[in-house]
């Protein structure tokens, strides 16, 4: 079997050539953002986005360690997907596989046991837990989104991009968690994002709000970013040959399915369940959402220009992160039943 190419195997070698320092210097010195999201489809109406964030290093032994556990449980990474391993069970197929296009070959978790599924899901959650240093997950609902955002009169008085996708928005959010995060922890590393291919007019849009530097705006405003400089590259790949992409498929739709279950109770939560658990119980991956309150709050402050002093693409919402972040936690672990307190 030819090993497919791996731009990521690329970006390790590249960059140890170019500088001539070896591979100890890539570790210390950058980190790779690997970004998914969830809702891009009409039917969905909850929109989410998730960053991973984590040294080369790091997402090496990850990678490893996914493989050993696909390899072991007898699947294919490439053939991973959240939505399509929760949606493929005993009891019922995934969209996938009811139209053809997968089988019981691609798909050989449909005729798994419930514990050998929570297996499987428990281990790559702890894996993703263990080998990502920072990783966040923003969400809300496409309702709130057109209501107070993208058909707001607010938008127009704002100076600074903001984002016309769903889903841009939901990574937009991401980015200035990510930005504040780094601030805060004074982490001046260089970057590589990895965005999972998507369409023309998403990327126009993160490109507007995301890597601003021609719109001759402040790159740092009060210690914290207000745009991101890639120096190691922006890059849009497929989670089938990038597995790395699957750790923020895991989040953004472990976000998502999180929001999905508050408005809609009879979403099933059984995987969720399983992940999130996992995930709430960590100081380092936060998965929130954007309630209609703030939102619309949101909207208000950019109505009364109070969005206007160094505000911009990634950060301008950044004031309500961490209420987000921990009430959402707090709340999502009551959900799950976690049952233990967060620390502060
Ligand atoms: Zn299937």
């Amino acid at each position: 079997m030819v090993t497919p190419y791996s731009s990521f195997e690329h970006l390790v070698l590249s960059v140890c050539s170019n500088r001539g320092k070896g591979w100890r210097f890539v570790m210390a010195d950058s980190l790779t953002v690997y970004v998914d999201d969830s809702g891009t489809d009409g039917k969905s109406k909850i929109a989410a986005a998730a960053f991973c964030v984590s040294p080369v290093d790091r997402w090496l032994k990850f990678l490893d360690e996914w493989n050993r556990i696909a390899r072991y449980f007898g699947f294919e990474l490439r053939n991973f997907h959240m939505t399509e391993f929760a949606a493929c069970r005993r009891d019922h197929l995934c969209q996938q596989c009811l139209a053809g296009h997968t089988s019981l070959k691609e798909h050989p978790w449909q005729r798994w046991s419930d514990v050998k599924r929570k297996n499987v899901l428990t281990r790559m959650a702890k894996s993703l837990a263990a080998n990502v240093e920072w990783c966040v997950g923003q969400s809300y609902t496409k309702a709130d989104f057109d209501g107070h955002v993208r058909n707001s009169q607010a938008k127009k008085s704002l100076t600074e991009p903001v984002a016309e996708e769903y889903v841009t928005f939901a990574v937009q959010r991401c980015g200035g968690s990510f930005a504040q995060w780094r601030a805060d922890n004074s982490r001046y590393d260089r970057l590589k994002f990895v965005f999972d291919t998507s369409s023309t007019k998403e990327k126009r849009d993160i490109a507007k709000v995301f890597f601003a530097a021609a719109n001759d705006r402040p790159k740092i405003v009060n210690g914290v970013e207000q745009w991101f400089d890639p120096e190691e590259g922006v890059s849009y790949e497929s989670r089938k040959i990038t597995h790395q992409l699957l750790a923020a498929d895991m989040v953004a739709w472990a976000t998502a399915t999180i929001r999905a279950r508050h408005l809609f109770r009879h979403i099933r939560f059984v995987e969720v369940y399983w992940i999130a658990r996992i995930f709430v119980s960590t100081e380092h991956i936060g998965i929130g959402y954007l309630d209609k309150r703030t939102l619309a709050r949101w909207e208000r402050d950019a109505l009364n220009g109070e969005n206007r002093e160094g505000s911009s693409g990634i950060s301008k919402l950044r004031p309500d992160d961490a209420e987000a972040n921990q009430g959402s936690a707090q709340r999502d672990k009551g959900e799950v039943g976690c049952g233990e307190s967060r620390k502060k």
